[in-house]
């Protein structure tokens, strides 16, 4: 199978009239299916348990997205179950055909992109561009782990030897979990279970409960294209009870998690022990969260920096792991980047962002907007409230955009996710405490520097220890392909999603000599 090169997929852009109008159609579709009931799908088959878990609009909270079947216990055994009945042919079915299999839904996913945006919008709160955006990412995953399997399966690097013929070659794991977050609902389901099923294995995808309707539908996609039944399998439910329950599961073979530093430790200290009947140490990835700043020096462009730093620090509410909540700033730049700041940030729309207009939705339910209040009044006591610094009234969880001023670098607030629109603004003497204040957290998942200078820009590029490093520009937005994602030190096991060795994760290397 030949395909073009990779090409991003472009975004939409919704000051054209014609996107916005059939943006504004796709929302209305969306709505009128709301509030429906979902099954676990185990088998390919469709399985209600009797207890359901409820995904709300955290803009309006009564407004329930979609009702899940709670998966118990013993749906986990059937579909780990269902998993490894799948697996053997799934497993030797070629790789072309599994590479296909991703870009056609590539193609669903590019026909569908208004309607699932607008999902997205309605069940975890994103803008327009953000939820659009995303979209555009899961076509990237699909159209790069295609190409990624097939570039896998040609790799023929060993040295040639008398008298035997020689071969290495990839083979599938098995069954694995994918936990995923609600943040990205649909990018980082589709990263984990595209890269696992292109290489040949099966899976059980245990996504957020509060994006439990995004995953439905992302695995009707794949159950419409004809994907055999097993390879993909859906668990909704409770983390602690389900996510437990499959990380422990001694025939569970790898875990891809993307979620909290508290819940990947957690499975990562879980995962490492060996249960009763099982034949394999577990293959863990987890990457998880990010205290990540924006350094800038006196020699940078402060209103590029500025802009960068607003949008990091506040793009979907600051709700991303790469979102830039410290800014770091050379002492002589300080009042003049707050300022910019001050004025950029002050202009964001906070609201429901089934309205265009809105720039900053509400967090993503009742316990996060609780943690980021908590932190609000943390602040109050480490740093200078600058702007922000309250829940706006009403039903939906809207947290104002908040900046804090002349924050210690190892305040709670500058050490701590808080997983909002929560930005910690710290001076440092020169630009080389600014790095060193950037890497002084447990963390290292992306980071910016602004710079002029390119003997301090060099210097930045060895020194800021971050697996995402961007210079002039903002820490949030990498590309698939082109930025391959994942973190250092806390932030995870730095697998790189969308990178050229992502997929090495999903399989394991055999060398094979047959003698002449
Ligand atoms: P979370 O850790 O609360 O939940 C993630 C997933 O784990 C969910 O599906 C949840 O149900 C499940 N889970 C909860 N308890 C579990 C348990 N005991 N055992 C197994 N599974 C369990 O995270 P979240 O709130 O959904 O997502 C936000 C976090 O994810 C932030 O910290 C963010 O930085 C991080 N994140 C990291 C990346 C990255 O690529 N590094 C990307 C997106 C989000």
């Amino acid at each position: 199978m030949a395909l073009a090169p990779f090409r991003t997929e472009p975004t939409l852009d919704f000051s054209v009239a014609a996107n916005r109008a059939e943006f504004t159609g796709a929302l209305a579709r969306v709505r009128s299916r709301l509030g429906r009931d979902y099954p676990l799908v185990i088998g390919g088959e469709l399985v209600e348990t009797g207890e359901l878990i409820q995904s709300y609009n955290p803009a309006h909270p009564e407004q329930v997205i979609g009702r899940h079947a709670a998966a118990r216990r013993e749906d986990v055994d059937r579909a780990v179950a269902a998993g490894w009945s799948a697996f053997p042919d799934w497993s030797r079915t070629p790789i072309e055909e599994r590479a296909a299999v991703l870009i056609r839904a590539a193609e669903v996913v590019r026909r569908r992109r208004a309607e699932l945006s607008a999902l997205m919008v309605y069940e975890v709160g994103k803008p327009w561009d953000e939820a659009d955006g995303e979209v555009s990412e899961v076509v990237d995953l699909m159209e790069w782990y295609a190409r990624q399997a097939l570039e896998l399966n040609s790799r023929d690097r060993m040295v040639p030897w008398p008298g035997e013929l020689t071969q290495f070659r990839y083979l599938a794991l098995g069954v694995g979990a994918v936990i995923s977050p609600w943040n990205f609902p649909l990018a980082l389901a589709t990263g984990m279970i595209t890269a696992a099923v292109v290489a040949g294995n099966c899976v059980i995808l245990k996504p957020a409960e509060t994006s439990s309707t995004t995953a439905a539908w992302l695995v009707d996609i794949f159950t419409e294209l004809g994907l055999p039944p097993g390879v993909i399998n859906l668990l909704t439910g409770r983390g602690e009870v389900i996510g437990e329950a499959l990380v422990d599961h001694p025939q569970i073979r790898f875990v891809a998690f993307t979620g909290s530093r508290e819940v990947g430790v957690r499975i990562y200290e879980r995962a490492s022990r060996v249960h009763p009947g099982q034949r394999w140490l577990k293959r863990v990835q987890l990457e998880m969260g990010g205290k990540n700043a924006v350094v800038v020096d006196e020699t940078a462009d402060l209103d590029l920096a500025a802009r960068a730093i607003t949008a990091s620090a506040f793009g979907f509410q600051g709700q991303k792991c790469s979102a830039g909540s410290r800014a770091i700033l050379v002492e002589s730049t300080y009042d003049d980047m707050v300022g910019r700041v001050l004025e950029l940030a002050g202009q964001l729309q906070v609201g429901d962002p089934s309205d265009p207009e809105v720039t900053v939705g509400p967090v993503i339910d009742g316990a996060a907007e609780e943690k980021i209040l908590d932190y609000l009044q943390i602040g109050r006591r480490e740093g200078e409230l600058l702007l922000g610094g309250d829940r706006r009234p009403g039903d939906g969880h809207l947290i104002e955009p908040t900046v804090f001023g002349k924050v210690a670098p190892d305040a709670r607030i500058a050490q701590e996710e808080i997983f909002g629109p929560v930005l910690a603004v710290i001076k440092a003497r020169d630009f080389e405490q600014g790095l060193a204040i950037a890497n002084g957290t447990d963390y290292g998942l992306a980071g910016s520097y602004f710079s002029r200078d390119p003997r301090r820009i060099a210097l930045a590029k060895e020194r800021f220890h971050v697996g995402n490093l961007y210079i002039n520009r903002r820490s949030t937005g990498a590309y698939m392909g082109v930025h391959p994602f994942g973190g250092f030190n806390m932030s995870g096991t730095d697998t790189k999603a969308g990178g050229p060795d992502y997929l090495l994760f999903f399989v394991q290397g055999q060398s094979v000599a047959e003698s002449l």
